[in-house]
Order: structure tokens, then C-alpha cells, then sequence
């Protein structure tokens, strides 16, 4: 083949060990770029796309793609659920794609190509290392024979982080990072395809490092650490045929990245097992410790327990158990769950329960309830429960069937016993939330995160532009969401969908304070209101400029 444009078409991926729907970037993008640029293609001749931007424009874009010798797509395995900045994608339009190309060789990446799923109208499946098959294409080079996978991924991620920039969410876009690839189990759980992954490594601490110096000289400063399936075993040792974690590679990791990338705003993680915690309660403890004291606050570790049900947790060979999640809930919340200057807490765990698992039966979601019923009377936190259905691997034997209605109602009741009460934990109101962007304007309320690991969606009322940036504080909860107004908040300047958003101001006193001179203070707010009014709740709240 000569060498001629590529296009790399990001069709997003969600998978458990990693993510990269907008606002986040996969690194499977970004070392396909590089892998490109390290087989001597100049910048302009690699193109670079997201499928929602293709979704936006297709005619164009398809013949854009047209232009280009060889197409790769990356995508995910996952079936498109509900997201806001960005949807994965599809097999159908991987397979009406691919049809309408007609010349460019099409070469599918990511995990997709682990899944099983046989897409006929694709010319190429390519190596499980991003690039590697793309890079013999240009170089008739197959370099896995040459190199270990570290240094080729090591090598392409330096490479390859100038494509954040072409990224349409750039410089507002988070940058998953990748410590290792593969689960340190043995046996693997019944459901999870992690095993299918021949090629397995854990990268090199200046690999890692060197990547965010890097993507941090570009302008990226939005990191997280979510590309693995336990953090906490990143380069771990071996303790009598067991492994357990590393503190000092975990310290090098973290004040590594701060060194080099000293202006980042976000710097998160995903994916702890909590029986590494447990069985290790000491040396987890104190990498906890550790990373509290270097990651940014609203950092999230989720906890795989997937079922509170024994038979169920035996059945799929899960290698937790609800004690063992509950101590690790405690050790974190112990180590890591303090609070930042703005009152966010600075690591806390996570929690996914996964249904229609083998040896599932009725009582199961009255287990699953009883164990989160038992996190909130011990007082403990947890940021995000997180309830599925799992996404059967071929072969997979699923256990009971709940009728739509029986996991509605259990999930109602997730909501209103154990979300929103948590929610009023976590987020105590007047907490600050800095940095959010709207996503979304509709009717009289902006939805809008931050940027960051599974940011809450916060609803401030008032309508404002998408991509709009700005701190909120929080005044109210919904069971996954919070609302928030914008900070500072000056009272006399708000719009009147704002000032009736404020904890127990109604319509009227809305009104009263939209029509009154300039307000200078709560005692001159006491008398606009006609002392109707706790004015004590609004302190913290409201400035009077
Ligand atoms: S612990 Fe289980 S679910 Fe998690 S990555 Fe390993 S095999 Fe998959």
C-alpha cells in the first residue's frame, strides 16, 4: 500500500475498563494516530472524525471518507444506552458505513473486535494493540515481532495525543488514560469478556507519564485514570502467590503526572476491586490515602460487587463478597472520604450491581436492597450505584427473568430509599460544583457536568448557551441529579426562573425580590420579604453586588 490518507473514524467506546464517549477520548484513538505518524504520515495526511460528526453531516463526510485509502473505525462492544455527549456507534451503521465506502479498505479496531459479533462488510479486523495493523499496512512492518507491546504502546501514546486537539469537545475533553490491560484474576467472572483479551500488559510508569507531559503541552488538563480493571494492582507485587499493591508505584504514577502536567484540573480514576482492598486493608488503605492527596476532588473508584447475593456471586465466580465490599466501602470512605476547601469529597467508592446473572432468583434485589440499606444506617458514603442488565456474552446462561414492571419498581426504590438520601450526603447543600459546562438547554433549565469521573448531572435553571462554563452550588436533589445555581449568585441581578429556584422563595417572593431597588444585604432581604422567610438559608448562597 502507498502511502496516502487515513481517516480514523471515532465511534466512541464504553466499556467497563474504559470509556471514550465525548467529553472523554479513548486511548485506542489516540494510539492509532500515532501509530500512523510513527509509519511517516504526515499530519495532513491523517484525517480524524467522531461519528457524531459524521451523524451531523454525512453526505460530505462521506465522501471525505471516500478520499482516503483506508478507513479505521474504533468502537466498543457496548449496545447504545442513554448519553448525553455522544452516542456510540451502532452495528447497523458500522455495516451501512462500510457498504457506501465501497473503495477505502475498512479496518475495524477497539474492542469491538474481541466481542464476537461477525461484521461481514468490513475489509479488516485489526490486532488487539490500536494501530499495530493499520502501521504494517504503511510499513509491511508487523512490529509486535520486534517490540514488547509496552514499548509500542508507550511509543504511540507520545505520538498520538496531538489528536486531542482535532477532537470537537478540545480543550474541554478528558483524556482516558491506560495503566494496564487485562484482568490479574485467574479465573475470570462468568459474564465479563475481559478474558477473551489475548494480549495483556501493564505500561511503564515513564510511558504513562510521558504521554500526559505530552497531552498536557497541547492544552489537555482534564486526566483520568480509568483505562484497567483495579487501579490498585497497577504493577502490583506478588506476596506469596497473591498480588497486592504497589504504594510506591502508585505514588510515582500520581506525583509523576502533577510534575508534568502541574496546571491539570481533573485528575480521576475508575475501577478498584473491593476485594483488593479487603484482603490488603493496610497497603490499600494507605494508596488511598495517597491518591487523595494528589487526584482532584469527585474522584470515584467503582466497586464491581455486581450482586449482594451469595448463590449469585458463587455462580459467576465473582470474586467479592457483600462483607468484603462493605469493609472496602469503610476503608475508603475512612481514608479517602474527606472533603475538599468546596466541600466535595476527594475519593469515594462507587457501586455496580448487575442483574440477570446466572443463579439470580427472587430474593436476589432483596439482598441487593438490604446491602444498600446497610451502607446508608452505618453512615457511610457512596458516590453513584450503578444498576444493570448484564449484555450476555455468547453462551451465557442467564438467570431469572424480571418482568419490566418488577425492575422498575426495584429500581424506584433505589431511587427514593438509597440515591436521593445519598445524594444529600455527598452533596450537602451549598457545596461547590466548579466547572460546568451545559450540555443541554430545555425549557426553563441548562443541564450541565463537569469534567470529570461519572460527574452528577445538574440541573440550574435559567436557560444558557450549550458549552457555557460556570461554578453552581447545590440547593436541591433529584435522585440522580442535583440542582444547583450559578456561583456567585448576585440577588439582585438574577432572572426570575433563578430567584424561584432558591430553597423556599416560590413564585411570589420571587417576584417581590426581582421587582424591589437594589437589595443590599439579608436584613434589607428580610424586610422586601416581610420577614415570611428563613433568610439564614440563603448565606452561603447569595451575594448582593
Ligand atoms: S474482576 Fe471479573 S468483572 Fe472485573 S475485570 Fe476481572 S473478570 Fe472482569
Amino acid at each position: 500500500m502507498s502511502r496516502q490518507k487515513v481517516s480514523i473514524l471515532d465511534g466512541y467506546l464504553d466499556e467497563p475498563s474504559c470509556l471514550g464517549v465525548p467529553p472523554y477520548i479513548a486511548p485506542h484513538v489516540r494510539y492509532t494516530y500515532g501509530a500512523l505518524r510513527d509509519a511517516g504520515l504526515a499530519k495532513e495526511e491523517i484525517d480524524y472524525l467522531t461519528i457524531d460528526q459524521f451523524r451531523d453531516n454525512k453526505e460530505e463526510l462521506l465522501n471525505r471518507l471516500k478520499m482516503s485509502q483506508a478507513v479505521v473505525i474504533i468502537a466498543g462492544t457496548t449496545v447504545p444506552g442513554k448519553y448525553l455527549g455522544g452516542k456510540p456507534i451502532s452495528l447497523q451503521e458500522i455495516e451501512s458505513l462500510t457498504e457506501r465506502l465501497q473503495s477505502p479498505e475498512v479496518i475495524l479496531s477497539g474492542p469491538i473486535i474481541n466481542s464476537g459479533l461477525k461484521i461481514n462488510s468490513v475489509d479488516k479486523t485489526a490486532s488487539e494493540i490500536p494501530g499495530l495493523t493499520v502501521y504494517q499496512e504503511f510499513t509491511n512492518n508487523n512490529l509486535i515481532t520486534e517490540l514488547d507491546p509496552v514499548e509500542i504502546v508507550d511509543r504511540w501514546a507520545r505520538l498520538g495525543a496531538v489528536v486531542t486537539t482535532k477532537h470537537p469537545n478540545f480543550p474541554y475533553l478528558v483524556c482516558e488514560l491506560e495503566t494496564f490491560r487485562g484482568c490479574p484474576r485467574e479465573e475470570n467472572c462468568a459474564f465479563c469478556s475481559e478474558g477473551f483479551k489475548e494480549i495483556t500488559y501493564h505500561r511503564s510508569l515513564e510511558g504513562i507519564i510521558g504521554e500526559v507531559a505530552e497531552l498536557s503541552s497541547l492544552g489537555n488538563q482534564y486526566f483520568r485514570l480509568g483505562c484497567q480493571t483495579d487501579l490498585l494492582l497497577y504493577q502490583a507485587e506478588e506476596q506469596e502467590g497473591r498480588l497486592c499493591p504497589n504504594p510506591e508505584v502508585i505514588k510515582s504514577l500520581y506525583t509523576g503526572i502533577r510534575e508534568v502536567a502541574s496546571d491539570l484540573k481533573t485528575l480521576h480514576m475508575d475501577n478498584i476491586n473491593p476485594a483488593t482492598i479487603a484482603d490488603f486493608p493496610d497497603r490499600s488503605a494507605e494508596v488511598l490515602e495517597m491518591i487523595a492527596a494528589y487526584n482532584t476532588a469527585g474522584d470515584i473508584a467503582a466497586f464491581g460487587l455486581e450482586s449482594a447475593d451469595p448463590q449469585v456471586l458463587e455462580a459467576n465466580n465473582i470474586g467479592t463478597t457483600p462483607d468484603k465490599t462493605m469493609q472496602a466501602i469503610e476503608i475508603m470512605n475512612q481514608a479517602s472520604g474527606y472533603r475538599d476547601e468546596d466541600g466535595v469529597p476527594k475519593l469515594l467508592p462507587g457501586l455496580n450491581l448487575l442483574h440477570g446473572l446466572k443463579g439470580e432468583r427472587e430474593q436476589t434485589m432483596e439482598l441487593n436492597l438490604k446491602f444498600l440499606h446497610k451502607i446508608i444506617e452505618k453512615d457511610l458514603l457512596v458516590r453513584r450505584i450503578n444498576v444493570r442488565q448484564v449484555n450476555a456474552l455468547q453462551g451465557y446462561e442467564t438467570g431469572y427473568n424480571y418482568s419490566k414492571q418488577e425492575f422498575k419498581e426495584y429500581k424506584d426504590k433505589i431511587n427514593e430509599e438509597i440515591n436521593q438520601p445519598m445524594l444529600k450526603r455527598v452533596f450537602p447543600k451549598g457545596t461547590l460544583l466548579k466547572e460546568v459546562i451545559v450540555e443541554k438547554s430545555q425549557g426553563k433549565i441548562s443541564f450541565g457536568r463537569q469534567l470529570g469521573t461519572y460527574p452528577i448531572l445538574i440541573g440550574v435553571p435559567g436557560q444558557r448557551q450549550v458549552g457555557k462554563v460556570f461554578d453552581v452550588k447545590v440547593i436541591d436533589y433529584g435522585y440522580r441529579s442535583v440542582t444547583g445555581i450559578p456561583w456567585p449568585f448576585n440577588l439582585n441581578q438574577a432572572g426570575l426562573a433563578e430567584l424561584e429556584a432558591l430553597p423556599g422563595i416560590g413564585k411570589k417572593r420571587a417576584m417581590r425580590i426581582f421587582m424591589a431597588d437594589k437589595i443590599k444585604d439579608l436584613d434589607e432581604l428580610n424586610r422586601v420579604l416581610d420577614y415570611s422567610y428563613d433568610v439564614e438559608q440563603l448565606r452561603n448562597l447569595v451575594i448582593f453586588n
